[in-house]
């Protein structure tokens, strides 16, 4: 079969088809698997039973008091909403985060995507690519992200080539809960500041996760205000991607405050707060950005998908979806996170290997320094033992690995997975790297 250009690039092997294969392949074995590689989230019961209440409600709640054939959940599947999405999920959602923010937000700041992936397919293509200056030539800009390392699925959401121009960190050694052998990234701003791409307006957009997938590194309101200040200089938007973020499903430890403004696109997802079947992505920005994101879905999608949207509704009107992400989700992540850091000083803290901060989100990002093999090689070893993590060289859009040993030295560890998962997969994880320090 012969592919267009388009076709070539979106069916070439990837970083994040290469994970979600993983993935599926794991769920579906039938051979034990130590998951520690993908990004589901955890299944929390507490949550999952207000899921399921608000589910079945849906399909009997009778909304407009004659019978189930016009209740919600019907309403909902059976009709397409317009292309900015469900009309009832957006005003909930514009009440919802006037209620909690002073944001003055009003039904044309927000449109709904497939997921948040969706969202940054639309956002990278919009923002990243060829334009036209102007005397009417073309200048090629690129999505700026601060802080390498990144979240995987930017990689290769570009119709054409990859635009993305990246800045590495600064690494400095910190504690944890009073403990050695942590360390945390901080945006290096006086190279970010030179940076020739930006200096020369080939920026497009600035965006960065917060809390950081892969590390679980949350930006302080301190870095988040400079990129803000820096995205307004140089007249570029600031996404921030809060897939993990507040106000839900709030997977986030650290001291930190979400701020938003015309120029700032905010991006959520319902994935994390265990809803990522559903493919809700929601998008806070400025008219002019809900306008393009609509065009867009009317091409790609016709609508968005409104399930996510008919049950999240309810949950956002009593804000019950903070409650569950205050008072389940969060200290959920933050348990198995202590747990997680716990089994692997056990494992390893003779060893050089060093652990991000934990801060938020769901993983944790090891740093194994100076190994003698690359952990593209290490996730090899690991899988034929039955282990999935995720290597560290996938995490850098936009920067040229060849020339960053650190890209080579880390791992991502989901912190989803049961607790026997955590102790089986850290376990096989810990023989793996002594023997490798130990020159065996
Ligand atoms: N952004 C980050 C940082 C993520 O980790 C993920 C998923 O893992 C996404 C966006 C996309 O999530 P979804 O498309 O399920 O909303």
């Amino acid at each position: 079969m012969n592919f267009s250009k388009f076709g070539q690039k979106f069916t070439q092997p990837t970083g994040i088809s290469q994970l979600m294969d993983d993935l599926g392949d794991a769920l579906k074995s039938d051979q034990p698997i130590n998951m520690l590689g993908g990004g589901n989230p955890a299944r929390i019961d507490a949550v999952n039973e207000v899921f399921l209440e608000t589910y079945r409600a849906l399909g009997n709640d009778d909304a407009n008091n004659t019978n189930e054939l016009n209740s919600t959940a019907l309403t909902s599947i059976g009709n397409y909403s317009n292309p900015q999405g469900d009309a009832a999920f957006i005003d909930a959602l514009v009440g919802f985060f006037n209620r909690h923010y002073d944001w003055n937000l009003s039904a044309d700041n927000v449109a709904l995507t497939n997921g948040s992936q969706n969202a940054f397919f639309y956002l990278f293509n919009l923002f990243g690519g060829a334009f036209n200056d102007v005397n009417n030539e073309t200048v090629d800009k690129s999505i700026l992200l601060p802080l390498a390392p990144e979240y995987i699925g930017y990689s290769d959401v570009h119709v054409e080539g990859q635009h993305f121009a990246a800045v590495l960190p600064h690494i400095d050694t910190v504690t944890h809960d009073g403990e050695e052998g942590f360390f945390k990234y901080r945006v290096d701003f006086e190279a970010l500041e030179n940076l020739p791409a930006l200096i020369e307006g080939r920026i497009g957009a600035i965006c960065c996760s917060r809390p950081t997938n892969p590390t679980g590194n949350v930006l302080t309101d301190e870095e988040m205000s400079r990129l803000s200040d820096i995205a307004k200089r140089y007249d570029v938007p600031l996404i921030i991607d809060n897939a993990y973020g507040m106000p839900f499903p709030n997977i986030i430890y650290s001291d930190a405050h979400l701020t938003w403004d015309d120029n700032t696109i905010l991006c959520f997802s319902l994935s994390k707060i265990g809803l990522p079947g559903v493919r809700t992505g929601i998008i806070v920005a400025a008219p002019e950005v809900i306008a393009a994101v609509s065009a867009l879905n009317a091409v790609v999608n016709l609508s968005p998908t409104r399930f996510g949207a008919a049950i999240a509704t309810p949950l956002l009107q009593d804000d019950r979806i903070k409650q569950l992400s205050d008072n389940e989700i969060k200290p959920f992540y933050q348990q198995q996170a202590t747990t997680a850091v716990r089994l692997l000083k056990e494992a390893m803290g003779d060893y050089p290997m060093m652990i991000h901060k934990p801060e938020g989100a769901i993983f944790l990002w090891l740093w194994f320094k100076d190994l003698q093999i690359t952990t593209d090689e290490l996730y090899e070893i690991l899988k034929k033992k039955g282990t999935l993590i995720v290597p560290s060289q996938h995490f850098f859009p936009g920067v040229d690995v060849t020339q960053y040993p650190h890209a080579h030295e880390c791992i991502r560890m989901s912190i989803a997975a049961d607790e026997q998962t955590l102790i089986d997969g850290i376990k096989v994880i810990g023989e793996v790297v002594r023997a490798l320090y130990n020159g065996k």
